[in-house]
Parts: C-alpha cells; sequence; structure tokens
C-alpha cells in the first residue's frame, strides 16, 4: 500500500495532503489541473483481487466536483484548440516517454487493482502507449482537403476541429490501455477531457494523468472525476460535454448509447463479446492448441477478445482430450508472483457468477471436462481464483454460451461442416472477434469473407488491430458510427468545417442573380 501511495500522492506533490494521510488512501479527483480530494462521504473500496485488501477508495464525487471538472475542461478549451497542433504532438512524444520510464509503476499498479499477472500488465501499458505514440503524427492524421478553382476564382477547402469537451468511462479490465484509446487522441485532436475511470481500478488513470501533466498537459485539458451509475448518468446529460467514448458491458452501453445520443452527443461504444475460434483439421496441432489455450485462459479471460467458445470441424475428441492437457499445465497464481500464467478475477461476485454459469452448462447437459471452480492457491487463499475450465458439447441454447462469461471458461462446440461452424458463429448476437485456424488459404478466404465479426483473425487468436487501424467491434458488441483509434477515432474526436472562398478582382455591375450559384 506504501508504494501504492508514494505512486499516486507524493510523486507530483499537488496532491492534496488530506487524500494521501487517509488510510486506506482515498483516490483524488483531478479538476483544473489540482488532485483534489473529494467533499464526498460516500466511497466505495479497490480491493486487491488476489488479497482481499483495501488498496484505497474511490468517492463518489459529488455532482458540484462533476460540474467543476467539466467547467475546468470547457475553460481550457479554447486556448488548447489554439495551441499549435506541433507543440500538442510534443506533449504526445513527451507522454510516450514517460509511460515508457513508468511502465514498471503502473504495471504493478495494475496487478494490485486488477489481479492480472505482471507481465501482462505491462501489455495492457504496451498497448495503450501505441496509442500515445499515433497520436504523435495527429497533424498528418488530422489534415483536411483542398480542390482549388471549385468554380471560376473560387476554393474549396475542409478542415477537421476539435469538439470541445468530451468525456471517457472506462472498464476495469485494462486499467491503461483503455484510458489511453481515449484521451491522448481526443486531446491532440484539441479537445479537453473527463474521464471516469473504472471505480474497481483507477490507480492507473491516476499515474498516467500525473505523467501526462509532467509532460506539459495544460492544467483543465484532462480532468479525472470517479463514481458510478449516478455520475455515468451525469455525464450523459451535461449540455457541455460533446461526446463520450465508452467501453464495458452492454448494460452500461447501450444505456449510455441510448441516454447521451438522445442528448445530441457523440457516443462510441465498444461493448460485450462472445469470440469464437474455428478450428479445422488441417490446422497446425501445436500452434493451434497454444493459440486456443493463450486466447482463452490468458488475463483469466478477461479480455473483450478473450477466446471463449471453439468450434471443431469433425472430431473434437483429440483436439480437446489434448487442450485439457495444455490448459492443466497453466499456473494459477497471484499476478505477483512470478510463475503466474493467470491470475484471480476481478471480484468475488465476478467468480460466483463465472460459477454460477458452468454449473448451469452442466445442468443443462455441457461435459465438464477440467473445473477450476475449487482451485486453492497457496498465501492466497481468499484470491477470486478460478482455474481454466473447458465444458464440452456444448449448445447455442445454453446459458453459458449465450451470455458473456468473462472468465477463464472455454466452451467446445463440435460441428459437422466448415459451413456448419461458420453458420454457428453467426448466429450469435455479438461480433467483436473471431479466428480461425487451418493451413488452408482458400478456406481461410472463406471465412473472412463470410464471417460475421468486426475482427478477424486467421492463425491469430486475439485480432485487436494496431492504432493505425480501428479497434472494429461490430454488431452487439459496438454501438455508434466512429470506432476507437485509427483515422475512425480521429474523426470521432473532431467535426468536419468546410470552407469556401473566393479571391480575385471582381468586376462589379453584372447585377444580382437570385439563382442557385453553379459552379461555373
Ligand atoms: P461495466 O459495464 O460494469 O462498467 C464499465 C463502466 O460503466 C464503469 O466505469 C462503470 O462505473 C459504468 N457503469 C456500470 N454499470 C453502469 C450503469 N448501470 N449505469 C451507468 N454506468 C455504469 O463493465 P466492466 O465489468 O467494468 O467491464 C467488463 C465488460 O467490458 C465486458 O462486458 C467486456 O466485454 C467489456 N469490454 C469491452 C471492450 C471492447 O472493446 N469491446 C473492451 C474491454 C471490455
Amino acid at each position: 500500500i506504501f508504494a501504492l501511495r508514494s505512486s499516486y500522492y507524493f510523486s507530483t506533490g499537488v496532491v492534496e495532503p488530506s487524500s494521501s494521510l487517509r488510510s486506506p488512501p482515498r483516490v483524488p479527483n483531478l479538476i483544473g489541473g489540482k488532485f483534489v480530494d473529494s467533499q464526498s462521504s460516500s466511497t466505495i473500496d479497490v480491493i486487491n483481487p488476489a488479497t482481499q485488501e483495501v488498496v484505497s477508495q474511490i468517492p463518489l464525487t459529488t455532482n458540484e466536483e462533476f460540474k467543476a471538472a467539466v467547467s475546468a475542461a470547457k475553460h481550457a478549451f479554447p486556448a488548447w484548440r489554439n495551441t499549435p497542433i506541433t507543440t500538442r504532438q510534443r506533449v504526445m512524444l513527451k507522454l510516450q516517454e514517460l509511460i515508457r520510464r513508468d511502465t514498471d509503476k503502473l504495471a504493478m499498479n495494475i496487478t494490485t487493482e486488477q489481479g492480472k499477472t505482471l507481465k501482462d500488465a505491462h501489455g495492457d501499458v504496451f498497448r495503450g502507449l501505441e496509442v500515445v505514440e499515433h497520436a504523435c503524427g495527429m497533424a498528418t492524421l488530422q489534415m483536411g482537403e483542398y480542390v482549388p478553382n471549385v468554380a471560376n476564382g473560387i476554393d474549396t477547402f475542409s478542415i477537421r476541429e476539435p469538439l470541445g469537451v468530451c468525456a471517457g468511462i472506462c472498464p476495469f479490465n485494462f486499467p491503461a490501455m483503455i484510458p489511453l484509446w481515449m484521451f491522448p487522441v481526443a486531446v491532440t485532436c484539441g479537445n479537453t477531457f473527463v474521464l471516469k475511470p473504472s471505480e474497481k481500478d483507477p490507480g492507473a488513470s491516476i499515474i498516467l494523468a500525473e505523467l501526462a501533466m509532467e509532460a506539459g498537459l495544460p492544467n483543465g485539458v484532462l480532468n479525472i472525476v470517479h463514481g458510478t451509475n449516478d455520475i455515468v448518468n451525469a455525464i450523459c446529460d451535461d449540455d457541455d460535454i460533446r461526446a463520450i467514448s465508452f467501453v464495458g458491458s452492454n448494460t452500461a452501453g447501450m444505456h449510455i448509447y441510448s441516454r447521451a445520443s438522445a442528448k445530441g452527443k457523440r457516443v462510441q461504444s465498444n461493448m460485450g463479446a462472445k469470440n469464437h475460434a474455428i478450428v479445422l483439421p488441417d490446422a497446425n496441432t501445436d500452434a493451434t492448441l497454444n493459440a486456443l489455450v493463450a486466447a482463452g485462459f490468458g488475463a483469466a479471460g478477461q479480455r473483450c477478445m478473450a477466446l471463449s467458445t471453439v468450434v471443431f470441424v469433425g472430431d473434437s475428441q483429440s483436439w480437446e482430450n489434448k487442450l485439457v492437457e495444455c490448459a492443466k499445465s497453466l499456473k494459477v497464481n497471484a499476478g505477483t508472483e512470478p510463475d503466474a500464467d493467470l491470475g484471480p478475477v476481478i471480484s468475488k461476485q465476478a467468480k460466483e457468477r463465472v460459477c454460477k454459469l458452468i454449473e448451469s452448462g452442466v445442468e443443462s447437459g455441457a461435459r465438464l471436462l477440467l473445473d477450476g471452480r475449487n482451485i486453492v492457491v497457496p498465501g492466497y487463499e481468499d484470491g477470486n481464483f478460478i482455474g481454466p475450465t473447458i465444458l464440452s458439447g456444448v449448445t447455442a441454447d445454453m446459458d453459458c454460451y449465450k451470455e458473456e462469461i468473462f472468465g477463464p471458461v472455454l466452451l467446445c462446440v463440435e460441428a459437422d461442416s466448415f459451413e456448419e461452424a461458420i453458420h454457428f458463429v453467426n448466429r450469435n448476437k455479438y461480433g467483436n472477434g473471431a479466428a480461425i485456424f487451418t493451413t488452408s488459404g482458400a478456406a481461410a478466404r472463406k471465412f473472412q469473407t463470410e464471417i460475421e465479426a468486426g475482427q478477424v483473425g486467421i492463425n491469430v487468436p486475439i485480432p485487436v488491430p494496431l492504432p493505425f487501424f480501428s479497434f472494429t467491434g461490430s454488431k452487439a458488441s459496438f454501438a455508434g458510427d466512429l470506432n476507437f483509434y485509427g483515422k475512425a477515432g480521429v474523426n470521432f474526436y473532431t467535426q468536419i468545417k468546410t470552407i469556401t472562398q473566393q479571391w480575385k478582382d471582381l468586376p462589379g455591375g453584372g447585377g444580382v442573380s437570385l439563382a442557385m450559384p453553379t459552379s461555373q
């Protein structure tokens, strides 16, 4: 706890001492460039999922404090949008350097609050860092278009301008990567930002904000408020917030999408998933098994691109036997332990939910090939651990298939033909990711064409695109028009203005014409 405290509260010297001296420490809001303790007496514990220790507490930020954060962002906007793009890019250049410097600190914070292994936490930071690197080229990304002489002596050009105050609402599973999907792109485009981290693991957002300010981000450009439903509703309703980026579950995401859109805001909402892999009989055995196990159980299955269901075409028996052997060899332990392959799930409630879904699968006829529910991790007996679990003979009507499990559980399905497998995947309401394992180019091409998922992997299990592309979930996994990061992300955080100008010696005389102007 002391290490964490020092990272939050003492490294910048800008934090009010009252929040850091509490035990457990209270996570500050960031308003107008100052880390401030909330006046709220209502708090939520941030709990280490491997030990149940209370790491810190987040405040349920008051409405006045929320308004102050939005107002700080609103006041910072005019000067920031007029700051040269090259200067804004340089803040990102510095930020990427500082994130690299403090990756270990960020990763340790993530492991403490979220539970994933330290190695995986480094990956969480790195995948976010790549978005910051991409934002360093914003001048090129944000370039407009120009057509000279659209009519005699008249030129037209379009520019992409920032929107104003934007907001981001984050899930628990990637405490660094997902805030970094949002604010670096938004602020480098010239917007100002209000970030609401997950109430379960807010620490990485605070460290990242400290780093952004150290990198030279002016006061008020990035603000942070903590809380849950009330603060989210306040974000949806606030007239000064122009756009909202959301990542999380469908329940929250669809609520935010409809409430904020009804207020005229732009919303991009990345939501839940049920990612499938189709395995053809010709797939390379070892590479495929490694990929299935890594994508199914890595991060304890708590990735929106985690593999949830494998559809084996033809006989599944020998694949399943090998899968069980491979999964059995994984080490479940606290994320801080060097031998850990997977850590705990986020909360006691999450563990209970996952275990219930496993049980319901068994009750409805699935075969439990590997059961991780009763695992005990020595030294961490109170942790929310679930070992790798494999259910086979799963059918589309089972709850364990219909619901997103978000735990280390892999469902196995058998299909008689490739066509049947594709049909099975396409019937699922979600469309985040799907992968195929095969050595046939023709089969891969058929899959790529016919599969209804936004992110397709061909012999690649978790095909999360790098930031020069966009994160392109589809169907029930996404609501909105413009995806996160890449060109779409820049378009999301900017609006187009088209200018038509005439600079020529005007002849005068000629009279007034009230006809629609035409290009002549
Ligand atoms: P969650 O929806 O419970 O919480 C996300 C955010 O929404 C939090 O900040 C929370 O405070 C807020 N929130 C939750 N319920 C709310 C409500 N009823 N009203 C208003 N605000 C509410 O999600 P989570 O459990 O933190 O994250 C896991 C989910 O996120 C999974 O469904 C996962 O698939 C999804 N996810 C999706 C992506 C993607 O890119 N598609 C990426 C990561 C996670």
